[in-house]
């Protein structure tokens, strides 16, 4: 699972959880981005204070990892280097790229992206009760090799995001329940998002 992860927070975490499950996948990476091509003129965390967060958030499941290769690689994060360096790692695996179903509606802008839809499978999460039609029209222009490596997955807590998390810090409400305990402690010991 790729992202900002500035923070991460329950909704990453309950949607990755149901992707091992119903994938039976061995394990899940969580691989914040170094520098994001999509959020350029949004303000971010560092790499080391999101991977960090990563880190403290996936401590307690056996099958959760966190992984710093895009923030170690230089230049912009593409998903398809990430993919191509997973399959290099793992030759013997298939790959799964979990993502929000928001996301996959702009899998078009990202780079080579039917070289990507054609190398790996993606599980998008969506809102449960969520309306597919946008996503299926969008998706009907694919051809059906590419569509059938896209899969779709009810999440939980999708109503969670980080930027409604940070927002919330710097008004002082709280943001207890929406994240695990070990990364609330760490933006409140460090200040961050005030
Ligand atoms: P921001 O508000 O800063 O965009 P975010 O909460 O969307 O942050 P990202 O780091 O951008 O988090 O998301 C990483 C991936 O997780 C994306 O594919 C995104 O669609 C997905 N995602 C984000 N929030 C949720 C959620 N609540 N449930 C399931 N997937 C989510
Ligand atoms: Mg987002």
């Amino acid at each position: 699972m790729g992202g900002t992860f500035d923070p991460i927070h329950y909704g990453h975490l309950v949607a990755a959880e149901g992707a091992r499950y119903s994938f039976n996948l061995e394990k899940v990476f969580f691989i914040p981005a170094g520098n994001p091509p999509h959020k350029p003129d949004h303000i971010v965390s560092g790499s080391p204070v999101r991977y960090k967060m990563t880190c403290l958030a996936v401590a307690s499941n056996p099958y959760f990892y966190s992984s710093p290769m895009e923030i170690e690689r230089p230049g912009p994060s593409y998903t398809i280097d990430t993919v191509r360096t997973m399959m290099r790692l793992h030759p013997d695996k298939r790959i799964y790229f979990i993502t929000g179903a928001d996301a996959i509606l702009e899998i078009f802008t990202w780079k080579d992206s039917r070289i990507l839809l054609s190398m790996c499978n993606f599980v998008a999460a969506t809102r449960p009760g969520y309306c597919l039609t946008a996503l299926n029209e969008k998706l009907d222009s694919l051809p059906n090799e590419f569509k059938q490596n896209i899969s779709f997955m009810e999440a939980p807590a999708l109503a969670i995001s980080s930027t409604d998390i940070r927002r919330r810090v710097r008004e002082g409400k709280p943001i207890k329940y929406l994240l695990p305990e070990s990364v609330e402690d760490y933006i409140l010991e460090n200040n961050l998002y005030q």
